[in-house]
């Protein structure tokens, strides 16, 4: 049985929530467009391959809209994934930026720590998280006045309170999909043809780095399959915690 034969269920006021996501995309689009003909937009999508960001790039690209994507690609994403990447770069209409760890921090890193640091310690999965995401991030980052994410309130306990909009740090988060159930992800998913990660169908329904994820039983939290080894209150990789330690104080 499919994600979509699986989870496909439209809530009752999905069409309210997708003119709402379309608006806020469309708005976003304007309000930070290039200052100077030719230059690049002031916002960026990040996406992470997973369903819901999936979804965010189709609407992206079905809107015509002048925002990029980028993709981090730690160097440690399952093959279903770089798969996903290569014909997202294919298909996008809009253009795809790929950030990858720098390679002498993540050969020193693994030559001092070992190729399964991130299971030893907290200390080693976030220091391991630094080098593959967060530095890229600041770099995918640089110089954008906005970011968007596939957040969901629905994901976890952590990100039930997740605004639509967020201003509380010096770059804005738009979370376009704030209020969307998983059921409502999956109806967009089916009903556009949207290309996914084929691991849905294996019961991942949080995508990370192949170390990092496993698949998830029935009646597990959406996130359990994340850093399963270590405690609900750790599950951030950096990317999404508040006045996380970053150059320039980044909202991630
Ligand atoms: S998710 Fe795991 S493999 Fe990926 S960067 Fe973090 S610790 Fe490293």
């Amino acid at each position: 049985m499919s994600a979509i034969d699986l989870h496909a269920r439209a809530s009752a006021t999905f069409a309210q929530k997708l003119a709402e996501t379309q608006a806020v995309l469309t708005q976003a689009a304007q309000d930070y467009a290039p200052l100077t003909p030719g230059a690049a937009p002031r916002i960026t999508l990040a996406c992470s391959l997973g369903a819901e960001d999936m979804v965010l790039v189709h609407l992206v690209n079905s809107l015509q809209l002048n925002i990029g994507i980028f993709v981090l690609e730690t160097g440690q994403l399952h093959p279903e994934t770089l798969t996903l990447l290569e014909r997202l770069k294919a298909s996008s209409r809009a253009p795809v930026d790929v950030f990858t760890p720098v390679n002498e921090a993540v050969v020193q890193f693994v030559s001092r720590e070992g190729k399964d640091a991130m299971y030893k310690s907290i200390a080693l999965r976030k220091a391991c998280c630094q080098i593959r995401k967060m530095e890229p991030l600041s770099r995918a980052l640089a110089g954008k006045e906005a970011w968007i994410t596939g957040l969901r309130r629905e994901q976890s306990g952590a990100r039930a309170e997740v605004p639509l909009i967020d201003r509380s740090e010096p770059r804005v988060k738009l979370n376009p999909l704030a209020d969307w159930t998983w059921g409502d992800v999956w109806h967009y998913i089916a009903n556009n043809q949207v290309d996914y990660n084929p691991l849905h169908d294996q019961f991942y329904p949080s995508i990370g780095c192949a170390p990092c994820t496993r698949a998830i039983s029935l009646g597990e939290d959406f996130r359990a399959g994340r850093w399963w080894w270590e405690d609900e209150a750790a599950k951030e990789c950096g990317l999404h915690v508040k006045s996380s330690p970053l150059p320039e104080k980044l909202s991630s």
